[in-house]
């Protein structure tokens, strides 16, 4: 029996043991993972600033999708990260379709009167008057707290208003209050994929009584991988991948943003699907190698100049393109390294922080240790088994071992970190930076949809912006000296980890 096969996919802390309160160094971690007890024992923070709402990174997903509507049954104000996503939404539909969109959505803001008389009547209503003003392709109905703790059937009134309406109806769990573990969202949006788009409809095929156009449909499918998008890359890295695919002689599928829903049908018949980003794809991939018989790759993450290079090893091993990938490795890796030299001498002995989640942060700590940088820490936001081999590839290549802190947030133990390492660099979301920032730490984004971070193009552009900005490092500076962080002397005396497995009170309090 699938997951799939539920109306609710599961939380990762049930799914994979995922963690998200521990402390420990590279080395550490990388012992752990390679004695196969890859899953490290989870903690309990005594005290927290804050968790990672699934709303997130599933709307980041949602709202790409063109001919969608989405509409939030939650509370006013859940979902509202849209107004900040917006943006990425019309850059991107601009870059992929020419015209700049927004997305749509919508929310049926339930009220104290909804808690205690049920909302149900209010989303149906809200269903149906969605489907008549925009006549979309889909409708995806995402659940937020309220539902769930009210009960409320998202599932039932979709199936009950599923005739009355044209759009197709696609529930979408996305209860923050049922994980802790912010990346089971991209499971809640691969879930109801699987379980409602990939049906056939909307795909044109050969007439089967034209036989040479259906074997050159053959042939291209042959040669078709689905290239895993859930919005951690933009379209100029998309744009690198396909750059290195399609030196292979691969078609590329990428999916699942910003394609049209009608569309999604086209990855079940691929050849390979290829994961970006282990964190993201696992529930979706595994699913569609069990149901379609698509085989997949979920290793390695294609930032950095070696994990390119693996990464696209493992692809071509499966079509029998060894020679060929090890010509366009050797071709693009010699170029890169010539391109890198001149900023070597200003990166050499500079010390760095890195935080996202964790297999970004650790590909991406893996690359700046390729250009010269030391890394001095990780913030990762999760902790999972895939991400066991990257621990140790980091590991092997350390000047010492280093702090690794699994955090989902909490930028206090962040901001005691770095008053410890005082790191020169620090890389981390945009809205992650603030803390760094503040210190006076120069920071840069660790994903911005603009920027290039991807494949072997990715590691010139970081390694360029990172130069730019270790060369004027006076607006941190500048920061640091007109503004302070709100914690006290004390708390940078006591130890960083202390409220992990504790009740509220540091250990030495
Ligand atoms: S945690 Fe719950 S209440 Fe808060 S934004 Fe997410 S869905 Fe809404």
């Amino acid at each position: 029996m699938s997951y799939l096969d539920n109306k609710i996919p599961p939380k990762r802390e049930d799914r994979l043991q995922a963690v998200i309160a521990h402390s420990d160094s590279i080395c550490g971690l990388a012992k752990k993972g390679k004695s196969k007890s890859c899953l490290i024992d989870d903690g309990e923070r005594g005290f927290t600033q804050g968790s990672i709402c699934l709303l997130l990174p599933a709307l980041a997903m949602l709202n790409t999708l063109p001919d969608n509507v989405v509409l939030l049954h939650s509370a006013l104000g859940c979902g509202s990260c849209t107004h900040s996503q917006n943006a990425n939404v019309r850059i991107g539909s601009n870059a992929r379709q020419g015209k700049a969109k927004d997305g749509i959505w919508l929310s049926t803001s339930l009220d104290e009167s909804d808690v205690i008389n049920g909302g149900e009547t209010k989303l149906e209503r809200a269903i149906i008057e969605a489907d008549r003003r925009y006549r979309p392709a889909t409708i995806t109905i995402v659940a937020g707290c309220v539902p769930g703790i009210i009960g409320d059937d998202i599932d039932g009134v979709a199936q009950n208003l599923q005739s009355q309406v044209s759009a197709r109806l696609l529930p979408v769990h996305c209860e923050g209050f049922k994980t802790k573990i912010w990346a089971t969202a991209y499971d809640a949006v691969y879930h109801t994929i699987g379980r409602n788009l990939l049906v056939e409809r909307g795909v044109s095929d050969p007439k089967p009584e034209d036989e040479l156009k259906v074997l050159q449909e053959q042939e291209r499918l042959n040669r078709t991988v689905n290239l895993m998008n859930v919005s951690s890359m933009g379209r100029i890295d998309e744009q690198e991948l396909e750059r290195l695919l399609t030196g292979i002689d691969l078609d590329v599928n990428v999916f699942p943003v910003f394609s049209h829903p009608d569309s999604f049908i086209k990855a079940t018949r691929a050849a390979l699907s290829i994961s970006t980003c282990p964190t993201h794809d696992d529930y979706f991939l595994g699913y569609l190698q069990e149901r379609f018989n698509v085989p997949a790759i979920i290793r390695h993450m294609p930032i950095g100049i070696s994990n390119t290079s693996l990464w696209l090893r493992d692809v071509a091993a499966v079509f029998g393109a060894e020679e060929q990938v090890e010509r366009l490795i050797a071709a693009e890796e010699a170029e890169l390294h010539g391109a890198l030299e001149e900023f070597r001498p200003t990166f050499s002995g500079k010390t760095v922080f890195v935080s996202a989640g964790e297999f970004r942060a650790l590909a991406t700590a893996k690359l700046l240790q390729e250009i010269g940088f030391e890394v001095v820490g990780i913030r990762s936001f999760h902790h999972d088994e895939f991400a066991n081999s990257e621990y140790e590839k980091l590991a092997a290549d350390a000047k010492s071992d280093y702090v690794v802190d699994i955090a989902n947030v909490q930028p206090f133990e962040e901001a005691n970190l770095l008053k410890r390492l005082k790191p020169d660099l620090f890389l981390g979301h945009a809205n992650g930076n603030m803390t760094a920032a503040k210190l006076g730490i120069p920071t840069h984004v660790i994903y911005n949809t603009g920027l290039a971070y991807i494949g072997y193009r990715g590691v010139y552009e970081i390694a360029r912006r990172l130069y730019r900005q270790l060369k004027n490092p006076a607006y941190n500076r500048n920061l640091a000296e007109n503004i302070r962080l709100p914690y006290s002397e004390e708390w940078y005396k006591t130890e960083p980890f202390a409220y992990i497995n504790t009740r509220g009170r540091a250990v030495n309090e």
